[in-house]
């Protein structure tokens, strides 16, 4: 960031209080990546800066690159998801795929593909959708975005069609005769599922319809998946989840 001042489309993910009256805004924007920047007066009463800044809020920024962090000048909001403010249930949905995304991403490389999905994921929680689903598909399609995505088809390690457990370290799915120490079982039709959650779009995910234990075996493989291959560690806000 050299220049002076510049604009970016971005998605906000996080809001800090700073100082008597400011706040830090973390944005994920398609033009710059990843970054905090300052909201000056945001949390005055009658700034107009407020309401454009709020987390959730996806529109078009203009900055002035300050001295420590950039400061927002400008702000045209073009979405800003009020039905997680709105809906308390809804809201903790909102924050899982913010986290999410803060947390895989550490610096300021533009990421096109993770931008959309964290769009599309707002979006789409805000419809008639299998939020559950949303949220296990968003968490495969980040992995797979961040180059973690699982072998799924076959015995990752001979390549066996017939295939029993979930391996989180060898990041896929092993037969019988492979399975080794510190396996999550997962039914082969499970794992299909979880192929369909990877590359259906994510607005497609409601005409997958896994039975009770097939969602119980998602939730154990996804969190795996985070835990070990994104070192992600605790997710906070997937706890507030219900499944
Ligand atoms: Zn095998």
């Amino acid at each position: 960031m050299t220049q002076r001042i510049f604009k970016a489309e971005g998605l906000v993910l996080r809001t800090r209080v700073l100082g008597e009256a400011d706040r830090l805004v973390t944005l994920l924007t398609l033009q710059k990546g990843k970054f905090e920047a300052v909201a000056r007066g945001a949390r005055k009463i009658k700034s107009r800066l407020a309401a454009g800044v709020d987390l959730f809020t996806y529109g078009h920024f203009t900055f002035h690159q300050g001295k420590t962090w950039p400061i927002i000048t400008g702000q045209d909001p073009i979405e800003r998801f009020s039905w997680f403010r709105d809906d308390p249930e809804l809201y903790p949905y909102g924050i899982y795929l913010a986290e999410l995304t803060d947390r895989l991403i550490s610096g300021e490389e533009p990421c096109t593909a993770l931008f959309e999905l964290l769009l599309e994921g707002w979006k789409l929680l805000g419809e008639d959708v299998d939020r559950y689903l949303v949220c296990r598909s968003f968490e495969l399609k980040l992995a797979h975005i961040a180059g973690y995505s699982p072998h799924l088809h076959s015995c990752t390690n001979c390549g066996q069609k017939n295939t029993a457990v979930f391996s989180p370290r060898q990041g896929g799915m092993l037969c019988a005769s492979c399975r080794g120490a510190d396996v999550i079982d997962m039914l082969p039709g499970t794992a299909a599922i979880a192929r369909r959650l990877i590359e259906s779009p994510l607005s497609q995910v409601s005409k997958v319809r896994p039975t009770i234990s097939q969602r119980k075996e998602l939730s154990v493989v996804t969190a795996a998946i985070l835990a070990y291959h994104l070192d992600l560690g605790d997710i906070k806000s997937r706890r507030l989840l219900s499944e």
